[in-house]
């Protein structure tokens, strides 16, 4: 079966927002009368969408049923091998290590070549197929990030990219203190592929679902430098847009460090991020 069959025995063929990315780049979305008066009922059906980044909707691309039980043995054994090398150490894990990894030791086990096609095929589709519209950092599964490039941040279990990442989070712990928290820091192809595909199976297969929060592999920006903060003690909260409430989100907006990748109506397909700090450049 070659790439285009397989593609669409997955039903990935049908992007859903139907209309085109160039005439959402000139539109505004801030005014609500703009949206109002828009001639076309596709933005406010965006915007809808995104608000309620959480629901299905009908045409959402779904991981075909045919493909299904592949997609779940692949994230079964990426929590196993996450379990084994380590929260910390599977940040920065690249696919090739994951790989070597998961061979040698039985409780992970060797991915099977069906598996890797999977993780080949998810890897290098399109992220506007399922209505992701960033930037793609990562060009190949098999991009890495080298140890000397980062640093451990203590207590974290996060790692950040020496220079202007790590001097930007300094800055703004020492403006905050212990009141900050580093709740994400650089993430490598396997960590992504563990998070966009553990969404997708939560919400039963629904990769455009599981994108509108999560980049798909190889789309994060933690890949080479953004990094999430948020208030000690705030918990899972921080990932919600309660954390515009917290003191740690108005000192760092009032202080000018609040440089966000996913503002409030972006059209880039992805939920609001107010925790998300925008380091690196776009690509
Ligand atoms: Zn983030």
């Amino acid at each position: 079966m070659n790439r285009r069959e397989f593609l669409r025995t997955m039903g990935l063929g049908v992007i859903g927002l139907g209309f085109a990315p160039e005439i959402l780049a000139g539109t505004s979305v801030n005014s609500p009368y703009e949206i109002n008066t828009y001639p076309d009922d596709s933005l406010r059906d965006y915007i809808q969408k995104i608000n309620h980044f959480n629901d299905p909707h009908r045409e959402d691309v779904r991981v075909d049923s045919v493909q299904y039980r592949i997609f779940e043995s692949v994230v079964m054994r990426l929590r196993r091998l996450q379990n084994l090398v380590g929260h910390g150490n599977f940040q920065i894990l690249s696919f090739e290590k994951g790989l070597r990894v998961a061979d040698r030791y039985s409780q992970v086990g060797e991915f099977t070549r069906a598996e890797l096609r999977f993780m080949e095929i998810i890897f290098y589709e399109e992220g506007q197929r399922y209505g992701f519209m960033g930037q793609k950092p990562l060009k190949k599964i098999t991009d890495t990030i080298r140890k000397n490039d980062v640093v451990k941040i203590p207590y974290s279990g996060n790692y950040l990219y020496r220079g202007e990442p790590c001097e930007t989070y300094q800055t703004i712990k020492k403006e905050l203190g212990e009141k900050v928290v580093m709740t994400s820091g650089v993430r490598g192809v396997m960590k992504q592929f563990l998070l966009f595909l553990n969404k997708t199976y939560k919400e039963g297969g629904n990769l455009s679902l599981a994108s509108r929060s999560l980049a798909p592999p190889g789309y994060s920006f933690h890949g080479n430098g953004d990094f999430d903060v948020g208030q000690a003690g705030f918990g899972p909260l921080n990932f919600t847009e309660r954390f515009t409430e917290t003191e740690v989100f108005n000192r760092l907006e009032s202080m000018g460090y609040l440089r966000l990748r996913y503002t409030k109506g972006n059209l880039l397909g992805v939920r609001f991020e107010p925790w998300h700090i925008k380091v690196a450049a776009d690509v």
